[in-house]
C-alpha cells in the first residue's frame, strides 16, 4: 500500500517536471519551513490554553463546591431534604433558603447544573428542579461515595462535570475516620463518612469564546505571516537559482559561437566549479581540435609529398626528348619507390585509426614471446644486414604472455626496425626479454646516432621526426612509435626511452603477463 503510493508520488514527480526545477523546490522549501511551525505553534498555544482554562475553572468550582458541601453538613441538609416531612417544615427556614441561594448562585455564576445526591443515591436537589427524587445510579457518583471526587471534561459539547463528596466527619467513629474508604475482599466500599454527592457540570461555553476570539487573531497574524513567507520564499527562488541561469546563458554563447573564451560566473562556489570544469572541457576540446586540424594537415603534406615527388619524375621525363631507357629505368624505379612510401603511410595511418576507434579491439591469446621475437629477428635481420648491423637476441627467461600477437608484433618490430634504421655502419642492436612475475620486459638498445633529450617527449607523437630528411631518405613515416605506444597502452603496459645523443638508445617496454581489462 504504501509502496504503491511512493511510486504514485514518484511518477508525478518526474511527470511533472516543475517538481525538478530548483527555483520551484526553493520555493516550496521556504515556504514549508516558513510556515509549517506557525501552525504548529498556533495549534498548541490553543491546546495549551484550553487545558490550563479547563483545570482553572474546574479548581474553582469544586473549592467552592467543598465550601457547599460544608454548609451542607453543618446545616443537616441532606437528612431535612431526605424526609419530605421534614423538608416541608424546614424549608423555609433562613439557612436552607442561603443554601439554595448559594446553589442557585453557583449555577448562574458558572452556567451549570448542581444536583445534590443522598447517600439512597436519589436527586434531592437540581438546580434545573428536573431531576429531584429521580434515582441516579453512574459510576462517577458510587466512585465519589466512595470517597473519589472527579471531574471530566467534554470537549464535544462544551462542558465540564464534576463529582464532589459530601464528607461528614463529625458523626463517624474515631476508626471510621481514619480509615475512610475501606476495601473489603478486593472490592472499594463506600466510604461511611460520604453522605452525599455534588454533581455538577459547567459550562465552558466561556472558554470557547475566549479560544475563538484568540484563534481568530492568531489566524490572521499566519495569514500575515504566511504571505510575509511566500513573498521571501519567492525573492529567494529567484536569486538563489540565478546564478545557475547565467551559467547556462553563458554555456549557450558558447556553443551558438559568439564566443569562444573561457567563462566565469563567480556569483555562487557551486556555479564556480560548474564553469571551471566546463572550462577545462572547453579547453580540452580545443586541444582536441587543434591537434585534429594539426593531424589533418600533416597527413595531407605526408601524403603529398610522395606524389609531388612523382610528378617531378614523371614531368621530367614528358618534357625531355629521346630519353635513354636507362633513365626511364631509373626515374620508374624511383616512381616505384615513392608509391612504396605513400603505401606504407597509408597503411600505418589506417593501423592507427583502427587502433584509435577501438573497433578492432584486442585479440588476447597466450603466446610464447621468445619465439615471437625469433621470428621478427628473423624478418628484420637482413635490412640489418644490409647496414652492417648485427642484432643480438638475449633472452634472460622464457615468457609466455595474455598478448594481442599482432599488435605486439608491431610493437617490437617498430623499435628493433627503428634500432637498425637509425644505427651506424657497423653497429650493434641488442634485444634482452625478461620477466618477473608480474610483468615481462623488452629491452631494445642500439649503438645509432640517439636522440636529443629536447625530442625525447615528442618522438611518440604522430608525424614527428627529429630529422624530417634523414628520416624521409631511410623510409619513416613518422608514425611509427605513435602505434607502438598506442599498442602498449592497451596492453595496460608502459613504454620509457633513454638516449645519448651520438651514442645510442634504450628503448624498454614493460607489460603485463596476465592482460587487465580496462
Ligand atoms: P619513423 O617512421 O620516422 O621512424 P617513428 O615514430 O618510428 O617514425 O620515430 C619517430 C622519430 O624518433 C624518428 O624519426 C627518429 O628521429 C626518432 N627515433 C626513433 N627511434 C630511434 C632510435 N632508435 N634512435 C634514434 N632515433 C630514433
Amino acid at each position: 500500500m504504501l509502496k504503491e503510493y511512493l511510486i504514485k508520488i514518484r511518477e508525478f514527480y518526474h511527470q511533472n517536471l516543475s517538481f525538478r526545477s530548483l527555483r520551484v523546490r526553493i520555493f516550496l522549501i521556504v515556504l514549508v519551513v516558513g510556515t509549517v511551525p506557525s501552525v504548529a505553534m498556533r495549534y498548541g498555544i490553543m491546546r495549551n490554553y484550553e487545558e490550563r482554562a479547563v483545570e482553572l475553572r474546574t479548581a474553582a468550582v469544586q473549592s467552592q463546591l467543598r465550601i457547599i458541601a460544608d454548609h451542607l453538613i453543618n446545616e443537616d441538609y441532606l437528612a431535612m431534604q431526605s424526609y419530605p416531612g421534614f423538608s416541608a417544615e424546614y424549608s423555609g427556614s433562613s439557612s436552607f433558603k442561603v443554601i439554595n441561594a448559594e446553589l442557585e448562585m453557583l449555577s448562574n455564576l458558572y452556567d451549570g447544573r448542581v444536583q445534590i445526591i443522598s447517600g439512597n443515591l436519589r436527586v434531592i436537589k437540581d438546580t434545573y428542579a428536573i431531576s429531584e427524587g429521580k434515582t441516579i445510579i453512574s459510576e462517577e457518583v458510587i466512585k465519589c461515595f466512595m470517597g473519589e471526587s472527579l471531574s471530566n471534561y467534554d470537549d464535544r459539547n462544551g462542558y465540564i462535570e464534576m463529582t464532589i463528596p459530601i464528607i461528614d466527619n463529625k458523626n463517624v467513629d474515631k476508626e471510621q475516620e481514619t480509615t475512610g474508604a475501606v476495601t473489603v475482599g478486593g472490592v472499594k466500599q463506600p466510604d461511611p463518612r460520604v453522605k452525599g454527592v455534588m454533581l455538577t457540570s459547567i459550562s465552558t461555553a466561556y472558554i470557547m469564546d475566549t479560544m475563538d476570539i484568540l484563534n481568530r487573531k492568531a489566524i490572521i497574524l499566519e495569514t500575515l505571516m504566511i504571505m510575509v513567507i511566500v513573498a521571501i520564499a519567492l525573492v529567494l527562488a529567484v536569486v538563489l537559482a540565478r546564478p545557475f541561469e547565467r551559467v547556462t546563458r553563458a554555456i549557450n554563447r558558447v556553443k551558438e559561437g559568439y564566443s569562444n573564451e573561457s567563462i566565469s560566473v563567480p556569483d555562487l562556489t557551486e556555479t564556480e566549479h560548474i564553469v571551471e570544469a566546463f572550462n577545462q572541457l572547453l579547453q580540452r576540446m580545443k586541444v582536441l581540435d587543434d591537434s585534429r586540424q594539426e593531424f589533418v594537415s600533416n597527413v595531407s603534406h605526408e601524403l603529398k609529398t610522395p606524389l609531388a615527388s612523382m610528378k617531378v619524375l614523371a614531368d621530367s621525363l614528358l618534357v625531355q626528348e629521346d630519353v635513354p631507357a636507362e633513365l626511364y629505368q631509373e626515374f620508374l624505379e624511383d616512381i616505384v619507390s615513392e608509391i612504396d612510401r605513400e603505401n606504407r603511410i597509408i597503411t600505418d595511418l589506417l593501423t592507427l585509426v583502427k587502433m584509435d576507434k577501438k573497433v578492432s579491439g584486442l585479440n588476447i591469446a597466450a603466446i610464447n614471446i621468445n619465439d615471437l621475437t625469433e621470428l621478427i629477428l628473423k624478418r628484420l635481420r637482413p635490412i640489418a644486414r644490409k647496414k652492417d648491423v648485427e642484432v643480438v637476441f638475449e633472452s634472460v627467461r622464457p615468457v609466455t604472455a595474455e598478448v594481442d600477437e599482432v599488435k605486439m608484433t608491431l610493437v617490437m618490430s617498430n623499435l628493433v626496425e627503428n634500432a637498425i634504421k637509425y644505427n651506424k655502419e657497423h653497429g650493434w642492436v641488442k634485444v634482452v626479454l625478461d620477466a618477473d612475475h608480474q610483468y615481462f620486459t623488452f629491452e631494445v638498445s642500439d649503438s645509432g646516432i640517439g636522440i636529443p633529450e629536447d625530442c625525447l617527449t615528442q618522438i611518440y607523437e604522430r608525424f614527428y621526426r627529429v630529422d624530417k630528411s634523414h628520416s624521409r631518405e631511410i623510409g619513416g613515416t613518422g608514425l611509427g612509435l605513435a602505434i607502438t605506444k598506442n599498442a602498449v597502452l592497451m596492453h595496460m603496459g608502459s613504454i620509457t626511452v633513454t638516449s645519448t645523443e651520438g651514442e645510442g638508445s634504450t628503448f624498454l617496454v614493460k607489460i603485463p603477463l596476465n592482460y587487465i581489462a580496462q
